[in-house]
């Protein structure tokens, strides 16, 4: 296979000679790093669609196939990504993916309640999975997808792209290097006015619950990494001011607190209710990290008590898939994990979320 690296070497080699045989020596020590992750996208809506376009400037990641329900899209993906007929399933014929040796791995970004068992097909078809957030609609779903994983032989990622984004992680340095001291605090606020009230979001068959699901989920992983402890226990209250919106099911807003072995708390919010919250404050003894947007497309912005943080923008679909092609390809292990288990831990607190906002009652978490 020409890859984008030895397509350079080829073709410039002649040109560049003799003063820069360094660079050309370097390349070629580099070679392991040449595999290039072929990747097929599931679901061709909103988020596959900047996906597909963030892919464009992957390094290591190529849009190589595609799997849809709706025939016109998957021509005008054919045409606008140069992907060939051989590489084109719908949601009936995809298993056959287990015949393509052109196919390295599958994004599943389809409504979340479909992920389960797209995931275990592609499991079963031998092909690495990337699956979207929330990876499944409660735990025990989850843990199946982690299973049918091992058992084939395949990986498994979350596309939590935050764990790959550069103001994210320099406050996790920070944190780790103790910086910020013994963590005590951390805040996230999480949501958006959401709109027509018929999309799949509001529909607890596709969705598996409301705000939560969507966009909680970003505090509840945020809390993690942030304070870099697992929460042992959950308080949650839910207010719903549109029940007909937000029907049985698909929560609108809710808050939630936790408490971390280390005695730090938490304090979130979740909704489909309000604008402007994306933000993670996380508090220690010495000092403090804030991001605020914190989980939106970007430019993410972010400050600590050592000032502001600088990074330039990335595109975090890029960044993603360059990141997880080479855990994918090379076994690179990321600094905050991405992978199926990360998932299961995510879904579990949300399990205890909802059991909290039911019954009243602090729940206890356990994620071992
Ligand atoms: P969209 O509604 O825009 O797209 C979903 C696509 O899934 C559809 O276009 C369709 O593609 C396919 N699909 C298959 N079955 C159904 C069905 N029964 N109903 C509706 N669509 C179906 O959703 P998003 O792209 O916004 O979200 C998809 C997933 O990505 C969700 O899990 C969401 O949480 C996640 N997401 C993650 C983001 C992130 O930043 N990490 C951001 C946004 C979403 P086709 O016609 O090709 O079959």
């Amino acid at each position: 296979m020409t890859t984008r690296r030895s397509f350079i070497q080829k073709f410039t080699a002649p040109l560049l000679a003799v003063p820069f045989i360094t660079a050309t020596t370097e390349c070629q020590a580099d070679q392991s790093q040449d595999k290039i992750l072929r990747v097929a996208i599931m679901g061709l809506g909103g988020y596959g669609t900047r996906v597909a376009e963030a892919m464009k400037d992957s390094k290591r990641a190529k849009l190589v196939g595609v799997i849809s329900g709706t025939p016109s899209k998957i021509k005008a993906w054919q045409s606008k990504y140069d992907i060939p007929e051989k590489n084109c399933y719908n949601y009936e014929n995809f298993d056959n993916i287990r015949n393509n040796p052109d196919i390295d791995a599958v994004y599943v970004i389809t409504p979340n309640a479909l992920h389960k068992d797209q995931t275990i097909r592609v499991a079963k078809a031998g092909k690495h999975v990337i699956c979207e957030k929330p990876m499944a609609v409660n735990a025990k779903d989850a843990q199946e997808m982690v299973d049918a994983c091992n058992k084939a032989g395949v990986k498994l990622l979350i596309g939590y792209r935050m764990h790959f984004e550069p103001k994210t992680l320099e406050i996790i340095r920070q944190r780790q290097a103790g910086d910020m001291g013994k963590i005590l605090f951390f805040q996230g606020l999480s949501g958006f006015r959401i709109g027509d009230p018929t999309q799949w979001r509001l529909n607890m068959q596709l969705s598996g619950g409301g705000a939560m699901m969507d966009i909680g989920i970003y505090s509840v992983n945020a809390a993690r990494y942030m304070v870099g402890e697992d929460p042992v226990w959950v308080t949650a209250q839910e207010v719903k001011t549109d029940p007909v919106k937000y029907k049985e099911g698909v929560d609108e807003t809710i808050t939630f607190q936790f408490g971390f072995p280390g005695g730090a708390v938490a304090s979130c919010l979740s909704t489909y209710s309000m604008n402007n919250l994306d933000k993670f404050f996380v508090n220690g003894e010495k000092g403090f990290g804030e991001l605020y947007p914190a989980s939106g497309y970007g430019p993410i912005k972010g400050r600590t008590n050592q000032g502001e943080l600088t990074h330039p923008h990335v595109t975090h679909q890029t960044v993603q898939m360059d990141e997880m092609a080479a855990i994918i390809l090379d076994n690179k292990k990321p600094i905050v994990p991405v992978d199926g288990a990360e998932g299961v831990k995510d879904m579990k607190i949300i399990d205890a979320i909802y059991m909290a906002v039911k019954t009243g009652v602090k729940q206890s978490i356990s994620l071992s």
